[in-house]
């Protein structure tokens, strides 16, 4: 049995990459971390330009975040000063208002849908019944079906029309970036636990004030660099292989343990074994506009839904982040928008804005970021990998990982950790590994 401390490596600084390695910089282990590119996050990175620095994609956390937000206390990233938290409110200009009040749960969302505008009490019943449903039969949908399904079979369906346009459908294509038609309801229902049906401020919405690379990333690196371990950017790993009960990474370095926290896509270049689980995925895009118009335009709120048009959402970037006249579009999913140039998209978007501001005049600058394999398409009984891989010493950490979550930085943290907690164990105990595979590649 080696006494000699074992060594452990990250490669991807994702999101799951950089909460694996705190996690086990934490618990004193020293770690070393690759990642390709020069900025870490992966894809919630900061996107830095001449003048000013963009995220690859404006996102959204919310209150039930709970492992990002203990993590980046963990590492000295203070949620209180890095995100702007918001109580539930969806608001759709002119056809939709839902405000959730700061009273304890489940009166919030009592309160909220009774006081909602723009639909009818019919439909805030039919709303208190599904959420009622999900809740008598604790959260299980069997078998799972498309969330279309499931909003259709409901015996409330006939009600359900312009929730469905409101509510469900924004969310869903929000949460699980997924079409109603193909989404899975198990995967958002497992959402809606955890968010609108926990307790109050799980529902709260939490915008980064920060780029998203300086809200964890960046301080997660800090704080692993503090306590011993190296980040290697810039370092795409080329190779790895089980070499004599070891891990070697590009013919050089050596590790007992490794946590592989790499999109799916990237999986079989570097472990050939393991493609097939993740050859099945198939992916969805999100298309961000950034938008600036002079330093006095601003939305009436921080975060807008469009209905009926290109946009889904609209965040101010000025009142979040301080980048004046500057206004984020988000569009989930694949769609129609994908049909058209960018150019008459970016037009588009530019009139949708100017449906909720006077005289907004035209933009100075326009950027469109397309992710176009932001997230996997959440899809019902979709098979996703376990963390524990049957390579010893090996481990998986990644949004895609199998969990209760779709595709999204709690998942992706999620999978972080408890890589990092079987990677740890591991370490501990070297000698109750598995049986070892000799064999070279
Ligand atoms: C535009 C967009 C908007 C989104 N909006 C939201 C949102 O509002 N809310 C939300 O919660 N989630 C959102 N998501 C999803 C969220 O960003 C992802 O789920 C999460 O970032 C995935 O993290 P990850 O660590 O699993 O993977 P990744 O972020 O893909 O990290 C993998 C890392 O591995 C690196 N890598 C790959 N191969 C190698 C190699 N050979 N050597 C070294 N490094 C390598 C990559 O460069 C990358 O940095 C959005 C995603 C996108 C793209």
């Amino acid at each position: 049995m080696s006494t000699a401390p074992q060594k452990i490596a990250v490669i991807g600084a994702g999101y799951a990459g950089m909460a694996a390695a705190a996690v086990l910089a934490a618990e004193g282990k020293i770690v070393d971390v690759f990642e390709t590119s020069r900025t870490l996050g992966g894809r919630a990175r900061a996107v830095p330009l001449s003048e000013e620095t963009l995220d690859n994609g404006q996102h959204i956390l919310v209150g039930a975040y709970t492992e990002t937000l203990r993590l980046m206390k963990m590492v000295g990233a203070d949620p209180t000063k890095l995100l702007k938290r918001i109580p539930l409110r969806l608001e759709f200009p002119g056809e939709f208002l839902l405000v959730a009040p700061r009273l304890p749960a489940p009166l919030h969302l009592a309160f909220a849908l009774i006081t909602a505008h723009g639909i009818t009490w019919r439909e805030k019943f039919a709303a208190v019944r599904l959420m009622q449903g999900l809740q008598r039969d604790n959260f299980r949908i069997q078998p799972d079906i498309s969330v279309a399904q499931w909003l259709a079979n409901h015996p409330t369906a006939c009600h359900q029309h312009q929730l469905r346009k409101v509510m469900w459908e924004p969310l869903c294509i929000a949460a699980l970036n997924t079409p109603v038609a193909d989404a899975s309801a198990q995967v958002l229902a497992n959402v809606l636990r955890d968010s609108l049906a926990s307790h109050r401020a799980a529902s709260d919405f939490l915008l980064p004030q920060v780029d998203l690379s300086n809200l964890f990333p960046e301080p997660a690196a800090a704080f692993v660099e503090a306590r011993g371990g190296k980040i290697h950017r810039q370092h795409r790993v080329a190779s790895l292989r089980r070499v004599d009960n070891h891990w070697q990474i590009d013919d050089a370095q050596i590790y007992d343990q490794v946590i592989l926290a790499v999109a799916p896509y990237h999986l079989a270049a570097l472990v050939p074994e393991l493609a097939a689980s993740v050859g099945h995925f198939a992916w969805e895009p999100i298309v961000t506009t950034y938008l600036t118009y002079p330093e006095h335009i601003r939305l009436p709120q921080a975060m807008l839904g469009i209905s009926d048009g290109y946009a889904q959402w609209l965040f101010d970037r000025g009142v979040l982040c301080g980048q004046r006249g500057m206004i984020a579009a988000v569009i989930s999913a694949r769609g129609r928008h994908l049909g058209i140039p960018m150019a008459e998209l970016e037009r588009h978007i530019h009139a949708e804005i100017g449906r909720l501001i006077p005289a907004l005049p035209e933009p100075i600058k326009v950027q469109t970021i397309t992710e176009k394999r932001a997230t996997f398409s959440c899809t019902p009984n979709l098979k996703r990998p376990a963390m524990q891989t049957n390579l010893p010493g090996l481990f998986l950490a990644g949004d895609y990982v199998a969990g209760d979550y779709p595709a999204t930085i709690e998942g992706a943290v999620r999978a972080g950790v408890a890589a990092a907690k079987a990677a740890a164990l591991a370490a501990n105990a070297p000698d109750k590994l598995p049986a070892q595979i000799t064999e070279k590649r």
